[in-house]
């Protein structure tokens, strides 16, 4: 049994203000043993979070990563700045990303960046409305696995941290997630498709995640953890969300 992973993606919200309150509160999460929390908050402010998030047991993560190691590549950050900044885990390919920066094209090297640095890769992979219509979710998944170089003979040393996000494009920010069943789907055809890998790496479960819905996407066989939006901003609900995570 792997321990439940729970990842706060704050996006490009907050301010030096709101984001100590929102540590102040969600401190305590990071002595409760059922579960690692991490938080990703954006680029600025993560030097000034990194010494609390670590003095408390709590992880961070960045929001996105550049392909490139260093040099001249204006307005990027590379994974060893964020490795010598105390990062431990890396978003990659999120949908908003995708969608409106081009990064489906990046993922595969920023993988190996993320991985060079030593730091965790989060791979979020996600069909959106139509092609979930169109019955082609799967084939999606396993495309958007391919693009990051992982279907296929990677040995697991290579890809050591890896994490699989399933966030469909569908159910982020709408309040509408995922059925159990339908998640669980997508998660084992992740889980088939990472072959010799797939026992290993974590796979989340990313959408419309509230308190309300966890437990039953927490128990599904192939959901080891959730990647949670807005509901990471509101200290109670955080909370809640980990709380009932660490007990499925
Ligand atoms: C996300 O952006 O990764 C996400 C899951 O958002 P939300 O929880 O708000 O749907």
């Amino acid at each position: 049994m792997r321990k439940p992973l729970v990842i706060g993606n704050w996006k490009m919200n907050g301010s030096r203000r709101s984001i100590a309150q929102v540590l102040d509160g969600i401190e305590p999460l990071g002595r409760q043993s059922g579960v690692e929390v991490v938080v990703c908050p954006p680029f600025v402010y993560l030097a000034e979070v990194a010494p609390r998030t670590s003095a408390v047991g709590l992880r961070i993560g960045a929001q996105h990563v550049s392909e490139y190691e260093s040099g001249a590549y204006t307005g990027e950050v590379g994974a060893a700045m964020l490795a010598d900044i105390g990062c431990d885990y890396v978003l990659i390919g999120h949908s908003e990303r995708r969608a409106l920066f081009g990064d489906g094209k990046r993922v595969a090297g920023q993988l190996a960046a993320t991985l060079r640095a030593g730091l965790k890769p989060v791979l979020c992979l996600g069909e959106d409305a139509e092609q979930r219509q169109l019955g082609e979710t799967r084939s999606v998944l396993l495309s958007q696995l391919a693009a990051a170089g992982l279907v296929g003979g990677r040995e697991t040393e290579q890809l050591a941290g890896l994490v699989v996000a399933y966030e469909p494009v569908w159910a982020i920010g709408t309040g509408n997630a995922a059925s159990p069943d339908d998640a669980q789907q997508a998660h084992r055809w992740i889980r088939e498709a990472l072959g010799a890998l797939g026992g290993e790496v974590p796979i989340l479960y990313g959408g419309s995640v509230m308190a309300e819905n966890v437990a039953e996407l927490m128990v599904q066989p192939d959901v080891d953890g959730v990647l949670v939006g807005g509901a990471s901003l509101r200290v109670g609900e955080f909370t809640a969300i980990c709380a009932l995570a660490a007990k499925a």
